[in-house]
């Protein structure tokens, strides 16, 4: 298989379009087998329900190759079981674990000539999603959905070394209580955008959310979990009904308790506490951990002892044993590497 000439290690996180991306339809109560095509544009109705509601939902997962030359899925089956979860809470039609599964790899090995070589820093980032796609004026679901998976290149998260981020306290929140904070749907991001370009212009990397009931608990960023590192080497991470259950952070999770022998507790973490905390970092499949050096809660600054040149060293621990395991370098526990070829 000849690769596709692109600059691997300049590639940035944005889309470009690939050869094939996967499509399914949803009409009169089931799902038709899908194909692969090579048109990447929709076509829908000017009424659609996505479009009017926002009744829409997705997945995100890389494509790697390793270094003794396969293709590999890291954990499918999580984002195949979450995207569930998404389309139950949104009513609608799940799309079934094991076509979720197929349905990935047939559009990455489609795509084979566009997965960045071992080494590369670069990935093959996959995006399965799902919309209501007839047309919805009165409010309710949608009778007919589509379901889609296309790839595009992303290039090494980290170039040139993981800079730590400085992060602000949030005065806009992120989920409802019993809302749908825990689920990855579109209408998540949507209200998060005017939170983000207000931290950026603020000079902020990101927004630490706080629980919007009682604002004194750490939920998450706009699309990371948190990871903590106590100073005497404890994992911790918050648990919360309103954040989004991160693949990456389960996984470090595993990787700290059964790798590198630490202590973890996932537990509700005040915000109180975070001033005392070693190592802060934020978890999730782009760029696997970005640490975080400085966290800004209005006129109060923390200033995590790791400081603002580098990963502190329990997370670059996990970051190396994770994204080894990924790679292929070190063994993964049974079932979290899917072989596609
Ligand atoms: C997708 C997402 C994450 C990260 O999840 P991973 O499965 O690790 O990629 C975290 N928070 C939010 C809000 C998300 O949408």
């Amino acid at each position: 298989m000849e690769k596709k000439n692109i600059d691997w290690a300049n590639l940035g996180f944005g889309y470009m379009e690939t050869d094939k991306r996967f499509v399914a339809n949803y009409k009169d109560g089931a799902w038709d087998e899908g194909a692969l095509i090579s048109d990447p544009t929709v076509t829908i109705s000017e009424c659609a329900g996505v479009l009017q509601y926002a009744q829409t939902c997705f997945e995100g997962l890389k494509a790697y190759t390793t270094e003794d030359g396969h293709i590999v899925t890291f954990r499918p089956d999580l984002n195949a079981a979450r995207l569930k979860s998404s389309c139950e809470r949104l009513e609608m039609p799940v799309f079934p674990e094991e076509r979720f599964i197929q349905a990935v790899s047939d559009t990455v090995a489609a795509n084979e000539a566009y997965v960045p070589p071992y080494g590369s820093g670069a990935t093959l980032y996959i995006r399965p999603y799902m919309f209501g796609s007839n047309a919805v004026i009165g409010v309710s679901p949608a009778d007919e959905y589509q379901f889609r998976v296309f790839t595009t290149p992303v290039g090494p998260y980290f170039k040139g070394g993981a800079k730590p981020l400085t992060i602000r306290v949030s005065d806009f929140d992120r989920a409802a209580p019993h809302g749908t904070g825990h689920i990855k749907a579109g209408l998540n991001y949507a209200m998060s955008l005017y939170a983000i370009v207000d931290a950026h212009k603020k000079g902020f990397d990101e927004n630490m959310y706080l629980d919007p009931a009682t604002r004194t608990k750490v939920e998450e960023t706009g699309g990371a979990n948190f990871l903590f590192v106590t100073k005497d080497n404890k994992v911790v991470t918050p648990k919360s009904g309103s954040i989004l259950p991160s693949i990456t952070r389960r996984s470090l999770i595993t990787v700290a308790r059964d790798y590198l022998g630490l202590e973890v507790e996932e537990r509700e973490v005040l915000f109180e506490e975070v001033k005392d905390f070693a190592e802060c970092g934020l978890c999730g499949t782009a760029a696997v951990i970005s640490p975080v050096g400085k966290i800004v809660d209005h006129d109060k600054e923390i200033c995590l002892p790791s400081g603002m040149t580098e990963m502190g060293p329990i997370t670059k621990k996990l970051y190396d044993t994770l994204t080894g395991i990924q790679m292929g370098r070190i063994e993964a526990p049974e079932g979290w590497i899917h072989v596609i070829r």
